[in-house]
């Protein structure tokens, strides 16, 4: 596999246990990928090579930079955890982008079915849909489903809410699944409101959807029951 060293050049803490990586290449090459590729991030701690697939949170950059959007969960690799506490200016080996989650042509309406840090290939593709002057998505629908258990998990929030009032075929629903008094949006799982998302253009319609494997299987599970044609799904599993 070919690397590449790759340097944090910027943190942020979404939530108490996520980050936001900001990583440039130590070299001056470029480095392009297509949105809904992930990275194999490498380094030796205690002796040990330790290696964790993430995939590109942001959209192309002509300096080479890119995002990615970690949570490490308990009891995981020595990896997770050190990047959780990572400062800038530490490098790391890092593969050339790779898989075959992107987006499919010719584009048709959309559903993004996302948990957690399942956002991340989809923030990557709605960049690259919406974000830029031209209009991509050439006014086909795009709906965000995008679950988590607390609002802080919401990673990228503020943004997407700000895409959908700029880009009126772009909807964005959040949804709680954890008993947070505050919140007056959706609630509940995100396969709650894939119905309602499709509604009668279920014929014409891609899901995409990213994130853990209990809501991929039980998402993909509820298309293929109801007849949702199986070329029309696409999916990243993050475990
Ligand atoms: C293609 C791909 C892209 C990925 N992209 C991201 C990303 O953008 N951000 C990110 O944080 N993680 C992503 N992951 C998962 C990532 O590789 C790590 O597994 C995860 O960050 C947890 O890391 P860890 O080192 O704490 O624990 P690990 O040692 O990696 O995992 C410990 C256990 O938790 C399971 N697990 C991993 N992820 C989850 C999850 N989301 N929910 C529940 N259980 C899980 C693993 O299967 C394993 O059994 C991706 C995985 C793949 C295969």
């Amino acid at each position: 596999m070919t690397t590449r060293r790759i340097r944090v050049k910027e943190v942020a803490a979404p939530s108490a246990d996520a980050r936001i990586l900001a990583f440039e290449p130590a070299d001056a090459e470029p480095f392009e990928f297509e949105p809904g590729q992930h990275v194999c991030l490498s380094t030796t701690l205690n002796g040990e090579k330790v290696n964790r697939y993430y995939s590109i949170a942001s959209g192309p950059h002509p300096a080479g930079r890119f995002e990615l959007c970690i949570k490490p969960v308990a009891d995981g690799s020595p990896l997770g955890e050190h990047l959780a506490r990572i400062a800038p200016g530490e490098e790391f080996e890092c593969s050339a982008p790779g898989g075959t989650f992107r987006l499919t042509e010719p584009l048709r309406d959309t559903v993004f079915v996302a948990a957690g840090t399942g956002i991340t290939p989809f923030r990557a593709m709605l960049r690259h849909l919406l974000a830029g002057p031209e209009d991509r998505h050439q006014g086909r629908g795009i709906t965000l489903i995008f679950g988590a258990r607390r609002p802080d998990e919401l990673y990228f929030r503020s943004e997407f809410e700000q895409l959908e009032t700029q880009r009126p075929q772009f909807r964005f629903w959040p949804t709680i699944s954890g008993p947070h008094a505050d919140w007056t949006g959706r609630r509940g799982r995100v396969q709650s409101h894939l119905d309602k998302a499709l509604g009668n253009r279920r014929d014409s319609t891609d899901v995409y959807i990213c994130g853990p494997r209990s809501m991929l299987d039980d998402v993909r599970a509820r298309l293929t029951a109801s007849g949702f044609d199986e070329q029309a799904i696409h999916y990243e599993k993050y475990e």
